[in-house]
């Protein structure tokens, strides 16, 4: 199947599962993951309809932000290291993958250096798997105390990965956690933290993930066919 039928097909799914469990289609965000999908193909699918890519690591990022040529919105979903927060905040506008103080206060700096407010999500880890990055929900917690206060950052929500399970019903406790943990922080009223934003389903799982209150889903392989 082409990129633009495998497109028209999650959208199907996104619009069915919204409807199902009474929620508007229009406001679940579509990010389709282009890692290690090149350049022409990423081009194909803006053509079909694509708003918004995410990428996974900085280096094949920047390679390819200068390869596409089309007018697209850059998210980084993946993991970022410290060290490389100043390339991202040139490229991205979203960042779903920020999981320590330390990580965002070298965003927030950057960010400043070229007159940036960058927009941020905190990386969750409500599943308790080791080897996950993310915080733990009381971590979660801290941290937005900890940043909320640097001025260069805006946190818009929380993103998770829920454990790579072969049945998607069993990533459900784990979206439920993150929605849970949203209500918690809202009721928190930190200044300068906003939680518009949910991200979390992939393409195995995302339409569990909408069923428990995702508006952001990332998918790579049922587009791309990886
Ligand atoms: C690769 C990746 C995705 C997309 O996964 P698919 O299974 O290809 O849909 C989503 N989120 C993150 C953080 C990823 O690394």
């Amino acid at each position: 199947m082409s990129i633009r039928e495998n497109l028209e097909r999650i959208k199907e799914k996104i619009r069915v599962k919204s409807e199902l469990v009474g929620r508007d289609p229009q406001e679940i965000t579509l990010v389709a993951v282009t890692k290690t999908v090149e350049a022409d193909r990423i081009e194909e699918a803006i053509a079909a309809g694509v708003n918004i890519i995410g990428e996974s690591r900085i280096q094949e990022a920047k390679e390819k932000y200068r390869k596409v040529e089309s007018r697209i919105i850059w998210h980084l979903v993946g993991h970022l290291q410290r060290n490389k927060a100043k390339d991202a905040v040139k490229i991205f506008d979203l960042i779903h993958s920020v999981d320590s103080a330390e990580l965002a206060k070298e965003i927030d700096k950057q960010a400043k250096k070229i007159g940036k407010i960058q927009k941020i999500l905190v990386e969750a880890n409500v599943s308790g798997e080791e080897s996950k990055y993310g915080l733990n929900p009381e971590g979660v917690i801290t941290f937005l105390q900890e940043v909320s206060g640097l001025p260069n950052i805006k946190v818009e929500g929380l993103m998770t990965m829920a454990p790579l399970y072969e049945n998607p019903e069993d990533c459900r406790p784990c979206f439920r956690k993150l929605r849970e943990l949203i209500e918690e922080v809202k009721a928190k009223n930190i200044k300068n933290v906003e939680m518009t934003y949910l991200s979390m389903g992939m393409s195995n799982d995302f339409e569990v993930a909408i069923e428990e209150g995702s508006n952001m889903v990332r998918i790579g392989r049922a587009i791309f066919g990886l």
